[in-house]
């Protein structure tokens, strides 16, 4: 065998034809190595493509230290693929392929036009150019040493297939949105074969609560606005968030409780409930807010007393009714500290199939820096099938497609270090990969 692998038309197989794993294969082709991407769905990205729905937010145009701080502490592991392809390099990235980028007002990232069919046909198109051959309905049931590296065991719509290939790419996703192709099925085949997994559970996700039948019939699907919220104690410590959430027949959804949904997440693991605290009214001071209302109201009711002093109204009004005994109720003090801070005790998350993303999946511990899986040389992992988790705001698709491409760089430079390995002339290849 040939010292180069490239020369040798070796081919590689990428699993998952999402962000993670398109990158990989991008970065394998343009290299000039063989890809072949095997997708279960009839056709890729089909989750990227759901993302689009809500204006595909790429990335965020916050300075790169704070946008690494998003990932907690995943940081220090996600830090060197994110520095390699960040946020500037997805954007040119984009515009390379035809698609300009803007920056929103929250300083999040979209396309222009706000899709992603655009760029995710733009994208395959490039792939195809390139040579990658694209599988769908092919999907994977496990794999298995052979000579050259590895045997991948697919299941099609005409049966079962195998694939030879001289390094893997598994890039299969997390555990939601199962409809869309990401099941998590992976992870009982890869437990099995040693690598070590942590459980697959929601991330940035709604969160179950018990509305009276009263609230739940008046404010469901009502959107909270402009409330601040944090996890933890009545006494916020630092988690606060602006934005706004939604009431939902069951809970408090949105783009502010997906933000928190990892701190609430950890407590609810740790006491089987969770709270979350509102500030209805974060412009106005609790000694301000109960001035106001100490005012006499004379024959007005609670309610629009409230509305008139403070401008209380609507949800949030609601929220604060349903949280609130008769006799905070009466207590300015009390009532104006309630709606400074107000408690949602949450029982149970949303189920997994409904989150934005998960947490949990392969640890990094099974993986070297170049994610390749210590104890199966030449098979690399990417994407949110990796232990990490991000709140919204395109820190996902940023590490999806930073780790798919430093995937596709390992196992570029793990077939030329095998290649070239003392030995290598007369070795089969085979046996130094397996040898690891
Ligand atoms: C509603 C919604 C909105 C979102 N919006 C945003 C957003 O605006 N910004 C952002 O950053 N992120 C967003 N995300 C998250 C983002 O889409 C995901 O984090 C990202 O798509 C994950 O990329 P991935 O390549 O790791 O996995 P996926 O995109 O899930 O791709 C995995 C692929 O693997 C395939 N696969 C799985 N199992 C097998 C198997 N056994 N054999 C063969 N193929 C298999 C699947 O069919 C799929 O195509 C959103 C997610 C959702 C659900």
């Amino acid at each position: 065998m040939s010292p180069d692998p490239i020369a040798d038309g070796l081919t590689v197989a990428v699993i998952g034809g999402g962000p993670a794993g398109l990158s990989a294969a991008e970065v394998m082709s343009r290299a000039g190595l063989k890809v072949k991407v095997f997708d279960a769905m009839p056709s890729p990205g089909r989750k990227f493509l759901l993302a689009g729905k809500g204006g595909l937010n790429m990335t965020h145009s916050e300075p790169l230290t704070t946008f690494l701080a998003r990932y907690g502490d995943r940081q220090i592991l996600l830090e060197p693929y994110i520095r390699a392809f960040g946020p500037d390099a997805l954007r040119a990235w984009a515009r390379d392929l035809g698609v300009e980028t803007f920056v929103g007002t929250s300083g999040r990232v979209f396309p222009a036009g706000m899709k992603a069919a655009p760029l995710l046909r733009s994208w395959l198109q490039r792939l195809r150019a390139q040579g990658v051959q694209l599988h769908v309905r092919h999907r994977w049931q496990g794999f298995q040493a052979a000579p050259g590296g590895w045997k991948v065991e697919l299941t099609t719509p005409d049966g079962p297939h195998s694939q030879h290939c001289a390094a893997l790419v598994l890039a299969m996703g997390g555990g939601s949105w199962a409809r869309l192709g990401s099941d998590g099925a992976w992870m009982p085949t890869l437990q099995a074969a040693g690598v070590s997994v942590a459980p697959l559970l929601p991330s940035n996700c709604g969160f179950d609560t018990t509305w009276s039948t009263h609230f739940r019939e008046r404010f469901a699907g009502a959107a909270i606005k402009n409330v601040a919220a944090w996890y933890g104690d009545e006494k916020e410590t630092g988690s606060a968030r602006r934005g706004e959430c939604l009431i939902s027949d069951t809970g408090l959804e949105g783009g502010l409780i997906y933000a928190l949904s990892g701190g609430l997440r950890q407590q609810w693991l740790r006491e089987g409930r969770a709270t979350v605290w509102l500030d209805l009214m974060p412009e106005r001071t609790a000694s301000w807010l109960a001035d106001q209302i100490a005012k006499g109201r004379g024959a007005r009711s609670m309610a629009s007393h409230l509305q008139n002093q403070i401008g209380l109204k609507g949800v949030k009004a609601g929220l604060l009714r349903e949280a609130c005994s008769a006799e905070i109720y009466a207590d300015p003090r009390a009532l104006a500290a309630r709606i400074k801070a107000l408690p949602v005790v949450f029982h149970a998350m949303r189920p997994i199939d409904e989150a934005i993303s998960t947490a949990g999946g392969v640890r990094f511990e099974a993986l070297d820096e170049h994610l390749m899986v210590k104890n199966m040389p030449g098979i690399f992992c990417a994407g949110e099938m990796l232990d990490w988790d991000a709140p919204t705001g395109g820190y996902l698709l940023t590490a999806c497609m930073a780790t798919g491409r430093a995937a596709g760089d390992g196992v570029l430079d793990w077939l030329a270090s095998v290649a070239q390995a003392p030995g290598s002339a007369d070795d089969t290849m085979s046996a130094r990969l397996l040898s690891g």
